[in-house]
Order: C-alpha cells, then sequence, then structure tokens
C-alpha cells in the first residue's frame, strides 16, 4: 500500500516558499519564492534580505523613517532574488510566492519569461502597488493563481537519538 496523503506538488512548493521565508532577517515580513519548472522541478529558491556584502548588522530594517535609513532602497525582495539566483532560463516556469508580488517583482517576473504565479497572501490587494502589479502582469499574460488555503509550516529542532 503506498502513501495516499502524501503533499500536493502546490502545498509542496508553496511549503518550500515558507521554508526560504524562514531564513529572512526582517523582522516585519518574511517572504519566500520558488521557481518551478513545467516538470516539477525546482528552478530556483529566494528570500528578502540584504545585497551580497550589505550587512545585516549595518543595514536598516526599519519601515519609518528619512528614506535612507529605512529597509526599502536596500532590501531585495524574495521574487528577485529568486530570478537573479537562477542559472536556467525562466520562459514557462511558475513561481510559488507567499505573498503577491509588488509591481517592481511583476516587471521583472514578466521579463524573466516566468508565466505562473501561485501565492498565497494577498493582503496588500487595495495598494496601488499591488494593484499596478496585476494591471501589467494581466497585460502580459501571467496567470495568476491564489491558493485556496495558507500553508502552515513549523521546523524545530528536537534530540537526534543517533548521537552518541
Ligand atoms: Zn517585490
Amino acid at each position: 500500500m503506498k502513501r495516499e496523503d502524501v503533499l500536493t506538488w502546490d502545498e509542496y512548493f508553496m511549503g518550500l516558499a515558507h521554508l526560504s521565508a524562514k531564513r529572512s532577517k526582517d523582522p516585519s515580513t518574511q517572504v519566500g519564492a520558488v521557481i518551478v519548472s513545467s516538470e516539477h522541478r525546482v528552478v530556483s529558491i529566494g528570500y528578502n534580505g540584504f545585497p551580497n556584502g550589505c550587512s545585516d548588522d549595518e543595514f536598516p530594517w526599519d519601515r519609518e523613517g528619512d528614506f535612507g535609513n529605512t529597509k526599502y532602497p536596500y532590501v531585495v525582495h524574495a521574487e528577485l532574488n529568486a530570478i537573479l539566483n537562477s542559472k536556467h532560463d525562466l520562459k514557462g516556469c511558475s513561481i510559488y510566492v507567499s505573498l503577491f508580488p509588488c509591481n517592481e517583482c511583476a516587471k521583472a517576473i514578466i521579463q524573466s519569461g516566468i508565466s505562473r504565479i501561485v501565492y498565497e497572501s494577498d493582503k496588500y490587494a487595495h495598494t496601488e502597488g499591488t494593484i499596478a502589479s496585476k494591471r501589467m502582469l494581466r497585460s502580459a499574460g501571467v496567470e495568476l493563481v491564489q491558493l485556496p488555503y495558507a500553508i502552515d509550516l513549523q521546523v524545530s529542532r528536537k534530540i537526534n537519538p543517533t548521537i552518541r
């Protein structure tokens, strides 16, 4: 008898996006993104963070104050990191994201050739950025799919009984 209650592809890839998000040092928003080929292969993965060489100890995570002292000019979003991390052609791929992509990431998604976005939260749906994002993505023919559920992923350490 084989196991029947395995994760679906959507649960698996969105779960991976949540796992990746757990690497983010952003105290307010942790986002993960996973790019997947049409053969269900993981092509790339990312989370929101500062560019290489820009230390989390030097750059601010603040959301308020002078622009230069907030995170906004510095942070690389999960989707853009996943696109930039990829060594493969992304044409026809899907991107799984825990939060609907902003307008800047939407441009990168379109230009990369990704043709489908599977997302979970749409908590900024009312904002001008997300409205502009959806306008571009729809014009470009990118398929937008919101999962009808949210993933709850918990990672914890336990005692390893094989360590003597
Ligand atoms: Zn973005």
